[in-house]
Protein backbone atom coordinates (compact mmCIF):
# COMPACT_ATOMS: atom_id res chain seq x y z
CA UNK A 1 0.00 0.00 0.00
CA UNK A 2 1.76 3.52 -1.48
CA UNK A 3 1.67 5.68 2.29
CA UNK A 4 2.22 9.08 2.68
CA UNK A 5 4.38 10.67 6.30
CA UNK A 6 3.08 13.48 7.70
CA UNK A 7 4.08 15.77 10.57
CA UNK A 8 1.85 16.88 13.19
CA UNK A 9 1.73 19.24 15.52
CA UNK A 10 1.73 16.58 18.81
CA UNK A 11 1.74 19.10 21.84
CA UNK A 12 2.09 23.26 22.59
CA UNK A 13 5.91 24.35 23.34
CA UNK A 14 5.68 26.56 26.61
CA UNK A 15 9.09 28.97 25.42
CA UNK A 16 11.61 26.95 23.01
CA UNK A 17 9.99 24.18 21.26
CA UNK A 18 11.26 20.59 21.36
CA UNK A 19 11.34 17.70 18.89
CA UNK A 20 8.58 15.75 21.59
CA UNK A 21 6.22 18.90 19.89
CA UNK A 22 6.28 17.20 16.74
CA UNK A 23 4.83 13.62 15.01
CA UNK A 24 5.73 11.33 12.46
CA UNK A 25 2.79 9.40 11.22
CA UNK A 26 2.14 7.55 8.25
CA UNK A 27 -1.19 7.59 6.39
CA UNK A 28 -2.48 6.06 3.34
CA UNK A 29 -1.51 7.49 0.47
CA UNK A 30 -5.10 10.45 -0.75
CA UNK A 31 -6.58 10.22 -3.64
CA UNK A 32 -8.13 13.36 -5.55
CA UNK A 33 -11.54 13.92 -5.99
CA UNK A 34 -12.79 15.45 -9.08
CA UNK A 35 -11.71 18.81 -8.86
CA UNK A 36 -8.70 17.98 -6.97
CA UNK A 37 -5.04 17.22 -7.28
CA UNK A 38 -2.68 14.85 -5.76
CA UNK A 39 1.36 16.64 -5.18
CA UNK A 40 4.54 14.83 -3.84
CA UNK A 41 6.13 17.57 -2.23
CA UNK A 42 9.73 18.05 -3.49
CA UNK A 43 10.56 20.97 -0.81
CA UNK A 44 9.50 22.20 1.93
CA UNK A 45 10.00 25.78 3.22
CA UNK A 46 10.99 26.23 7.22
CA UNK A 47 10.15 29.90 8.57
CA UNK A 48 10.13 31.42 11.44
CA UNK A 49 6.40 32.12 11.44
CA UNK A 50 5.84 28.69 11.91
CA UNK A 51 6.79 29.09 15.69
CA UNK A 52 3.23 31.23 16.08
CA UNK A 53 1.37 28.81 14.60
CA UNK A 54 2.20 26.39 16.95
CA UNK A 55 0.26 28.52 20.15
CA UNK A 56 -2.81 29.02 20.65
CA UNK A 57 -2.96 32.22 20.67
CA UNK A 58 -4.97 34.89 18.50
CA UNK A 59 -3.08 35.99 15.75
CA UNK A 60 -2.99 37.82 12.14
CA UNK A 61 -3.52 34.15 10.89
CA UNK A 62 -5.31 30.92 12.35
CA UNK A 63 -2.98 28.55 14.53
CA UNK A 64 -2.36 24.32 14.18
CA UNK A 65 -4.68 22.19 15.60
CA UNK A 66 -3.21 19.66 18.00
CA UNK A 67 -3.00 16.56 15.54
CA UNK A 68 -3.39 18.94 12.74
CA UNK A 69 -0.42 18.89 9.79
CA UNK A 70 2.30 21.20 10.68
CA UNK A 71 1.11 24.37 8.09
CA UNK A 72 4.20 24.94 5.06
CA UNK A 73 5.08 26.37 2.27
CA UNK A 74 6.09 23.63 -0.45
CA UNK A 75 7.03 23.02 -4.42
CA UNK A 76 6.07 19.72 -5.76
CA UNK A 77 5.29 17.92 -8.41
CA UNK A 78 1.84 16.76 -10.08
CA UNK A 79 1.45 13.32 -9.91
CA UNK A 80 -2.61 12.97 -10.15
CA UNK A 81 -4.75 16.01 -11.09
CA UNK A 82 -8.39 15.58 -11.99
CA UNK A 83 -8.68 19.28 -11.94
CA UNK A 84 -8.88 20.85 -15.41
CA UNK A 85 -5.96 23.77 -14.54
CA UNK A 86 -3.36 21.19 -13.51
CA UNK A 87 -1.78 18.08 -15.44
CA UNK A 88 0.27 15.63 -14.30
CA UNK A 89 4.38 16.15 -14.21
CA UNK A 90 3.85 20.19 -14.03
CA UNK A 91 5.70 21.23 -10.86
CA UNK A 92 3.64 23.75 -8.50
CA UNK A 93 4.24 26.05 -5.47
CA UNK A 94 1.80 26.43 -2.79
CA UNK A 95 1.43 25.48 1.02
CA UNK A 96 1.04 21.84 1.13
CA UNK A 97 2.41 20.93 4.66
CA UNK A 98 4.82 19.57 6.35
CA UNK A 99 4.24 15.89 4.74
CA UNK A 100 5.68 13.87 1.09
CA UNK A 101 1.93 13.77 -0.73
CA UNK A 102 -0.89 16.72 -0.42
CA UNK A 103 -3.78 16.64 -2.41
CA UNK A 104 -5.46 20.39 -2.79
CA UNK A 105 -8.21 21.52 -4.86
CA UNK A 106 -5.93 24.01 -6.23
CA UNK A 107 -6.32 27.05 -3.85
CA UNK A 108 -3.26 29.43 -3.90
CA UNK A 109 -1.59 26.94 -5.74
CA UNK A 110 1.09 28.38 -8.46
CA UNK A 111 3.35 26.26 -11.15
CA UNK A 112 6.62 27.56 -11.30
CA UNK A 113 9.25 26.71 -13.45
CA UNK A 114 12.48 24.94 -12.81
CA UNK A 115 14.29 26.08 -16.23
CA UNK A 116 14.09 29.59 -15.14
CA UNK A 117 15.52 29.01 -11.41
CA UNK A 118 16.20 26.02 -9.12
CA UNK A 119 12.87 25.23 -7.71
CA UNK A 120 14.08 25.81 -4.23
CA UNK A 121 13.96 28.96 -4.37
CA UNK A 122 10.21 29.42 -5.19
CA UNK A 123 10.38 29.23 -1.76
CA UNK A 124 12.91 31.76 -0.76
CA UNK A 125 14.28 34.91 -2.73
CA UNK A 126 11.47 34.01 -5.27
CA UNK A 127 8.78 33.23 -2.66
CA UNK A 128 6.90 34.80 0.14
CA UNK A 129 10.20 35.72 1.98
CA UNK A 130 11.45 37.56 -1.05
CA UNK A 131 8.08 39.42 -1.64
CA UNK A 132 8.69 40.30 2.16
CA UNK A 133 11.95 41.62 1.39
CA UNK A 134 10.38 44.00 -1.43
CA UNK A 135 7.66 44.60 -0.28
CA UNK A 136 8.62 46.02 3.55
CA UNK A 137 11.47 47.95 2.08
CA UNK A 138 10.22 49.36 -0.89
CA UNK A 139 6.02 49.77 -0.11
CA UNK A 140 6.13 50.72 3.64
CA UNK A 141 9.80 52.09 4.59
CA UNK A 142 10.61 53.53 1.34
CA UNK A 143 14.49 54.22 1.62
CA UNK A 144 16.09 57.23 -0.69
CA UNK A 145 19.36 57.22 -2.03
CA UNK A 146 21.98 57.81 0.21
CA UNK A 147 20.13 56.96 3.32
CA UNK A 148 21.11 54.18 5.74
CA UNK A 149 19.30 51.11 6.23
CA UNK A 150 19.70 48.74 9.18
CA UNK A 151 18.70 45.17 8.47
CA UNK A 152 18.51 42.60 11.07
CA UNK A 153 18.82 38.81 10.57
CA UNK A 154 20.59 40.14 7.56
CA UNK A 155 22.24 36.74 6.29
CA UNK A 156 18.75 34.93 6.77
CA UNK A 157 16.07 34.53 3.84
CA UNK A 158 14.72 37.90 3.96
CA UNK A 159 17.70 39.69 5.37
CA UNK A 160 19.55 39.13 2.62
CA UNK A 161 17.05 40.31 -0.15
CA UNK A 162 16.26 43.68 1.88
CA UNK A 163 19.96 44.79 2.06
CA UNK A 164 20.73 43.91 -1.10
CA UNK A 165 17.45 45.56 -2.49
CA UNK A 166 18.95 48.14 -0.60
CA UNK A 167 22.21 48.93 -1.81
CA UNK A 168 20.82 49.02 -5.12
CA UNK A 169 19.00 51.78 -4.65
CA UNK A 170 21.75 53.33 -3.36
CA UNK A 171 21.73 53.46 0.34
CA UNK A 172 24.40 52.73 2.86
CA UNK A 173 23.30 49.44 4.07
CA UNK A 174 24.72 47.84 7.20
CA UNK A 175 23.27 44.18 8.57
CA UNK A 176 23.21 42.85 12.00
CA UNK A 177 24.26 39.29 12.16
CA UNK A 178 25.01 36.00 14.57
CA UNK A 179 28.50 35.53 14.31
CA UNK A 180 31.77 36.66 12.42
CA UNK A 181 31.07 33.87 9.29
CA UNK A 182 27.55 35.76 8.76
CA UNK A 183 28.79 38.87 8.86
CA UNK A 184 31.83 38.31 6.58
CA UNK A 185 29.02 36.66 4.23
CA UNK A 186 27.02 39.83 4.31
CA UNK A 187 29.69 42.26 3.55
CA UNK A 188 32.11 40.28 1.30
CA UNK A 189 29.12 38.33 -0.55
CA UNK A 190 26.45 40.23 -0.77
CA UNK A 191 27.87 43.88 -0.42
CA UNK A 192 26.17 45.38 2.75
CA UNK A 193 28.53 48.24 3.82
CA UNK A 194 28.84 47.16 7.04
CA UNK A 195 28.19 44.13 9.38
CA UNK A 196 27.42 43.88 13.08
CA UNK A 197 28.10 40.94 15.04
CA UNK A 198 25.23 41.03 17.71
CA UNK A 199 26.66 38.09 19.56
CA UNK A 200 29.69 39.95 20.08
CA UNK A 201 28.80 42.04 23.26
CA UNK A 202 28.77 45.14 21.64
CA UNK A 203 25.93 45.56 19.74
CA UNK A 204 25.48 49.33 20.89
CA UNK A 205 29.20 50.28 20.11
CA UNK A 206 30.15 48.71 17.08
CA UNK A 207 26.33 49.80 15.58
CA UNK A 208 27.39 53.24 16.11
CA UNK A 209 30.66 52.59 14.31
CA UNK A 210 28.76 51.48 11.28
CA UNK A 211 25.92 54.15 10.78
CA UNK A 212 28.13 57.27 11.44
CA UNK A 213 25.42 58.84 9.66
CA UNK A 214 22.72 57.57 11.82
CA UNK A 215 19.81 55.10 10.83
CA UNK A 216 17.04 56.71 8.34
CA UNK A 217 15.54 53.40 7.96
CA UNK A 218 15.40 50.39 10.03
CA UNK A 219 13.56 46.73 8.38
CA UNK A 220 13.41 44.45 11.86
CA UNK A 221 13.29 40.82 11.24
CA UNK A 222 14.67 40.15 15.55
CA UNK A 223 13.31 42.74 17.58
CA UNK A 224 14.35 42.83 21.53
CA UNK A 225 17.55 44.42 22.32
CA UNK A 226 18.51 44.42 18.87
CA UNK A 227 16.02 46.59 18.50
CA UNK A 228 16.62 48.53 21.56
CA UNK A 229 19.85 49.43 20.08
CA UNK A 230 18.76 50.59 16.90
CA UNK A 231 15.97 52.92 18.19
CA UNK A 232 18.80 54.37 20.30
CA UNK A 233 20.88 55.27 16.89
CA UNK A 234 17.84 56.64 14.63
CA UNK A 235 17.87 59.86 12.83
CA UNK A 236 15.02 62.20 12.60
CA UNK A 237 11.80 61.23 10.60
CA UNK A 238 12.92 57.89 10.29
CA UNK A 239 10.84 54.92 9.33
CA UNK A 240 11.13 51.13 10.91
CA UNK A 241 9.14 48.81 9.38
CA UNK A 242 8.52 45.62 11.76
CA UNK A 243 8.36 42.91 10.12
CA UNK A 244 9.65 40.35 12.72
CA UNK A 245 10.33 40.10 16.26
CA UNK A 246 12.04 36.67 16.32
CA UNK A 247 14.15 36.95 19.03
CA UNK A 248 10.72 36.99 21.18
CA UNK A 249 8.91 34.34 19.13
CA UNK A 250 9.71 31.97 22.37
CA UNK A 251 9.47 34.33 25.39
CA UNK A 252 7.26 33.20 27.94
CA UNK A 253 7.18 37.65 29.36
CA UNK A 254 6.94 40.17 26.96
CA UNK A 255 10.08 42.43 26.06
CA UNK A 256 10.29 45.78 27.22
CA UNK A 257 11.39 48.39 24.47
CA UNK A 258 13.76 51.20 26.79
CA UNK A 259 14.27 53.17 24.19
CA UNK A 260 10.81 53.65 23.19
CA UNK A 261 11.28 57.32 23.72
CA UNK A 262 12.86 57.74 20.76
CA UNK A 263 9.55 57.00 18.59
CA UNK A 264 9.22 60.62 20.01
CA UNK A 265 11.85 62.61 20.03
CA UNK A 266 12.96 61.25 16.71
CA UNK A 267 9.85 61.56 15.21
CA UNK A 268 9.96 57.93 13.51
CA UNK A 269 6.97 56.27 12.24
CA UNK A 270 6.72 52.02 12.99
CA UNK A 271 5.11 50.11 11.04
CA UNK A 272 4.25 46.43 11.17
CA UNK A 273 2.85 44.16 8.18
CA UNK A 274 2.13 40.92 6.90
CA UNK A 275 3.29 40.23 3.87
CA UNK A 276 -0.17 38.53 2.71
CA UNK A 277 -1.72 41.97 3.27
CA UNK A 278 -0.18 43.08 0.02
CA UNK A 279 -1.41 40.26 -2.48
CA UNK A 280 -1.17 42.63 -5.67
CA UNK A 281 2.29 43.62 -5.17
CA UNK A 282 3.68 40.19 -5.35
CA UNK A 283 3.42 40.28 -9.42
CA UNK A 284 5.48 43.13 -9.44
CA UNK A 285 7.96 41.86 -6.66
CA UNK A 286 8.62 38.66 -8.07
CA UNK A 287 9.01 40.07 -12.01
CA UNK A 288 11.43 42.40 -10.27
CA UNK A 289 13.32 40.33 -8.13
CA UNK A 290 13.84 37.43 -10.56
CA UNK A 291 14.89 39.59 -12.79
CA UNK A 292 17.86 40.40 -10.37
CA UNK A 293 18.87 36.91 -9.50
CA UNK A 294 18.78 35.98 -12.94
CA UNK A 295 21.19 39.34 -13.69
CA UNK A 296 23.57 38.11 -10.21
CA UNK A 297 22.45 41.25 -8.74
CA UNK A 298 20.63 39.48 -5.91
CA UNK A 299 22.81 36.58 -4.53
CA UNK A 300 21.00 33.71 -2.82
CA UNK A 301 22.22 31.28 -0.08
CA UNK A 302 20.20 28.09 1.20
CA UNK A 303 20.97 25.74 4.50
CA UNK A 304 19.55 22.19 2.86
CA UNK A 305 18.15 19.53 5.38
CA UNK A 306 17.36 16.31 3.86
CA UNK A 307 14.19 13.93 4.73
CA UNK A 308 10.72 15.11 5.55
CA UNK A 309 11.95 13.26 9.23
CA UNK A 310 14.74 16.08 9.83
CA UNK A 311 12.29 18.95 9.49
CA UNK A 312 11.55 19.50 13.63
CA UNK A 313 15.31 19.40 14.11
CA UNK A 314 15.98 21.60 11.56
CA UNK A 315 13.03 24.21 12.37
CA UNK A 316 14.45 23.81 15.96
CA UNK A 317 17.70 25.47 14.61
CA UNK A 318 16.04 27.90 12.61
CA UNK A 319 14.70 29.74 15.93
CA UNK A 320 18.00 28.95 17.18
CA UNK A 321 20.42 31.10 14.74
CA UNK A 322 21.73 27.69 13.11
CA UNK A 323 20.57 28.16 9.09
CA UNK A 324 22.86 30.31 7.32
CA UNK A 325 20.27 31.32 4.87
CA UNK A 326 16.94 30.46 3.84
CA UNK A 327 16.27 27.06 5.66
CA UNK A 328 14.58 24.23 3.56
CA UNK A 329 13.82 20.88 3.75
CA UNK A 330 14.70 18.36 0.18
CA UNK A 331 11.94 15.74 0.65
CA UNK A 332 13.04 13.94 -2.45
P1 LIG B 1 16.05 33.79 8.66
O1 LIG B 1 16.50 33.03 7.46
O2 LIG B 1 16.58 35.16 8.86
O3 LIG B 1 16.35 32.89 9.95
C1 LIG B 1 16.10 33.37 11.23
C2 LIG B 1 17.32 34.11 11.78
O4 LIG B 1 16.93 34.91 12.87
C3 LIG B 1 18.37 33.20 12.37
O5 LIG B 1 19.23 32.63 11.41
C4 LIG B 1 19.12 34.15 13.29
O6 LIG B 1 20.11 34.84 12.55
C5 LIG B 1 18.04 35.16 13.68
N1 LIG B 1 17.70 35.00 15.10
C6 LIG B 1 17.04 33.98 15.65
N2 LIG B 1 16.92 34.17 16.97
C7 LIG B 1 17.51 35.34 17.25
C8 LIG B 1 17.71 36.08 18.43
N3 LIG B 1 17.26 35.65 19.62
N4 LIG B 1 18.36 37.26 18.34
C9 LIG B 1 18.82 37.69 17.17
N5 LIG B 1 18.66 37.03 15.99
C10 LIG B 1 18.01 35.86 16.05
O7 LIG B 1 14.46 33.84 8.67
P2 LIG B 1 13.51 34.61 7.64
O8 LIG B 1 14.34 35.47 6.76
O9 LIG B 1 12.60 33.63 7.05
O10 LIG B 1 12.65 35.56 8.58
C11 LIG B 1 13.22 36.74 9.15
C12 LIG B 1 12.15 37.47 9.93
O11 LIG B 1 11.13 37.91 9.04
C13 LIG B 1 11.46 36.65 11.01
O12 LIG B 1 11.27 37.46 12.15
C14 LIG B 1 10.13 36.30 10.38
O13 LIG B 1 9.14 36.05 11.33
C15 LIG B 1 9.86 37.54 9.56
N6 LIG B 1 8.94 37.38 8.44
C16 LIG B 1 7.86 38.21 8.40
C17 LIG B 1 6.99 38.18 7.36
C18 LIG B 1 5.83 39.14 7.32
O14 LIG B 1 4.95 39.03 6.46
N7 LIG B 1 5.80 40.11 8.21
C19 LIG B 1 7.13 37.19 6.27
C20 LIG B 1 8.36 36.40 6.36
C21 LIG B 1 9.22 36.50 7.44
P3 LIG B 1 21.50 35.29 13.24
O15 LIG B 1 22.28 34.03 13.42
O16 LIG B 1 22.06 36.23 12.26
O17 LIG B 1 21.14 35.91 14.55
Amino acid sequence: MAVNRRILLASRPEGAPTEANFRLEETPLPRPAAGELLVRNHWLSLDPYMRGRMDAAKSYAKYVELGEVMTGGTVGEVVESRHPGFRPGEMVNGALGWQDYAVTDGTGVRKVDGAKAPLSYYLGVLGMPGVTAWVGLLDLAQPKAGETVAVSAASGAVGSVVGQIAKLKGCRTVGIAGGREKCAYVTAELGFDACVDHRAGRLYEDLQAAVPEGIDVVFENVGGAVLDTELRLMNAFGRITICGLISQYNATEPYGLRSFRSVLTSRLRVQGFIVSDRMELWPRALAELTQWVAEGKIKYRETVAHGLESAPRAFLGLLRGENFGKQVVRLV
